[in-house]
């Protein structure tokens, strides 16, 4: 066996102590590198959420998320057996608005209907921007008699102020209440069909849906 020992030169401590330096700095840069890299993809992750839960131009609930909410009230509705109706709007002959404005006039049109129901309807209340210049409110705890009203105070609001560029802005609405059995996509067609309903009768009125025949079935016993 042949030990050797050898006493560490001062110059190699220094040496050492540097290669520790350097460890541990390259480890705090490395850290924090890491922890900006992870706050800008929370945010940027944060801001495509965002954008995809809300509608740019009226800053309301996108589609995506309105269709959640709604099943989710509809199913609280079937549960605690209580009312739910909603409306269904669009704006009357929007594309002569966007032909004899410009897109620009037609989307301030937009904001404008957003605001005005905004400010008609209750904070319990869900709404969404349904579709280009259609839009749907939901009313939990909602008759559709107090339905109907509130569809009549948003057409009656909008086609009473005169807007300083395209004059008067017209709606067509549709209400449908929940019927007990019902499922969300059955109250949207029929409020839909109202709504289609509310054009076909000459616009800027409200049509109420009428109640969903419900299938009996008929038993041997019955036809014999
Ligand atoms: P009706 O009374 O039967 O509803 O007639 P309308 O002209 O309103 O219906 P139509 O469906 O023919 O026109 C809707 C127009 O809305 C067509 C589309 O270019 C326009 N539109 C959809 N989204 C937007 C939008 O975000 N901004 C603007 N400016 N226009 C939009
Ligand atoms: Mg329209
Ligand atoms: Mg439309």
């Amino acid at each position: 066996y042949l030990m050797v020992e050898q006493a560490s030169s001062a110059d190699e401590g220094k040496l050492q102590q540097t290669l520790w330096g350097n460890l541990l700095l390259s480890g705090v840069v490395t850290l924090g590198i890491l922890v900006i890299a992870n706050l800008t993809l929370g945010r940027y992750q944060r801001r495509i959420e965002q954008m995809a839960a809300t509608d740019k131009l009226t800053g309301m609930i996108s589609r995506q998320v309105f269709e959640t909410t709604f099943e989710h009230l509809v199913a609280q509705a079937r549960r605690q057996q209580q009312n739910v109706s909603v409306i269904l709007f669009d704006i009357d002959l929007f594309k002569q608005v966007n032909d004899h404005f410009g897109h620009n006039v037609g989307d301030m049109v937009i904001r404008k209907v957003a605001q005005t129901m905004l400010a008609t309807v209750r904070q319990s209340d869900v709404v969404c921007r349904w579709g280009g210049e259609e839009f749907l409110i939901v009313l939990p705890g909602c008759k559709l008699a107090a339905a109907q009203e509130l569809a009549e105070r948003i057409r009656r609001t909008m086609a009473c102020e005169q807007d300083a560029v395209v004059g008067t802005i017209t709606l067509a609405l549709g209400v449908g209440a929940w019927q007990p059995g019902e499922c969300s996509s059955t109250l949207l067609r029929r409020t839909d069909q109202a709504l289609y309903r509310a054009k076909a009768l000459g616009r800027n009125r409200v049509v109420v849906a009428p109640a969903a025949h419900r299938t009996v079935s008929v038993g041997s016993n019955a036809r014999a």
